[in-house]
């Protein structure tokens, strides 16, 4: 029997949360009787995810399971489930519980409708701490802002995509992903649907401040030019500037008006220099990401699989 949804679950160090998600995940799928597959994808875990997962599959076929030869993030293990799932269409859904398993015969239906992807969209966040809520906000807006691609606002990655969707992405080679401005630029007909975002079950985030701070460099950088662009701009203003006050010194100086030349000459040389340095840093920015892409490595290595038809006893 071919697999109709497949719901794909990055897990690290979740194992307070797998068999909650599995139990929830069953009902939920078993109730909306489509026939599915449940892959999870260990990133790297340290604690006994994998066990359980590997548990999981061996008393349920519909269970498959990926592991990573070590920790690789978040987005790639996004990238693996996808490559890896089977079904005509994809759920992908983060384990900790935080993306209600119960939403998934509304995203359902509204694929059903004809929407190619199907996205949900955070109403209210329980939880998470006011400055969370706050630089998402405004990191959304921003990116909104200086991009072409139209990245909804308020999604995360949990997402239905349908088989056209699913074999763009697949197509998508580059290593700094931002996964959820990916799926916007793939096109399609897409649409968004109104959840309210609980708690974490149990475990605690994996996302500090440090990884969010690189997810969100690579969002900006891998969709928009603008940070380089206001480097030319600041260019040009600091370069007119100083032209300014040079005519000004010059003038000054023809009318005989005596100046201390030392003061304002350091001010210069320190703006400039500061200028210069922020410009470097951010072409240092694309310069080292596009080092990564050339490299082509692999995304993701995987250690181990288990379940699946093939895998029977
Ligand atoms: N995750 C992962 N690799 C990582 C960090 C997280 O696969 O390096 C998984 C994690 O198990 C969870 C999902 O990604 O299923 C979201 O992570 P988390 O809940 O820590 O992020 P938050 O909800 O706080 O943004
Ligand atoms: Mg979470």
């Amino acid at each position: 029997m071919s697999v109709e949804l497949s719901v794909v679950l990055p897990v690290y160090n979740e194992e307070a949360n797998v068999p909650e998600v599995y139990r929830r995940l069953v009902a939920v799928l078993e109730g909306a009787a489509v026939p599915f597959e449940i892959v999870f994808v260990d990133d790297g875990s340290r604690d006994r995810t994998w066990t359980l997962v590997r548990e999981l599959a061996a008393n349920d076929r519909q269970v498959r399971g990926l592991s990573f030869s070590r920790n690789f993030g978040h987005q790639m293990a996004f990238a693996a489930g996808l490559d890896a799932a089977r079904g005509r269409c994809v759920v992908v859904m983060d384990a900790d519980l935080q993306d209600p398993p119960e939403l998934i015969p509304t995203l359902l239906a509204k694929h059903r409708e004809g929407y190619e992807v199907v996205y949900a969209v955070r109403t209210r966040r329980a939880g998470e701490s006011a400055f969370k809520r706050w630089t998402a906000a405004a990191f959304y807006r921003l990116l909104r802002r200086i991009t072409q691609v139209e990245i909804p606002v308020d999604t995360g990655d949990f997402r239905l995509m349908g088989s056209q969707a699913l074999a763009a992405f697949r197509k998508l080679p580059e290593r700094h992903r931002f996964t959820r401005g990916l799926v916007a630029w793939l096109g399609f007909s897409q649409i968004g649907v109104p959840y309210e975002r609980p708690a974490r079950q149990a475990g605690e985030s994996s996302y500090p401040l440090r990884k969010m701070l690189r997810f969100a460099g690579d969002g900006i950088t891998s969709f928009s030019h603008v940070p380089l662009q206001v480097a030319t701009w600041l260019g040009v203003v600091v370069a007119s500037l100083s032209t300014a006050y040079l005519l000004l010194f010059g003038i000054l100086r023809l009318a005989s008006v005596r100046l201390p030349a030392s003061t304002a000459l350091i001010a210069v040389v320190l703006v400039v220099s500061g200028v210069q340095l922020v410009t470097i840093g951010l072409l240092g920015q694309y310069v080292g990401r596009i080092y990564d892409e050339v490299k082509r490595r692999p995304l993701y290595l995987v250690r181990e699989s288990v379940g699946g038809p093939e895998a029977a006893p």
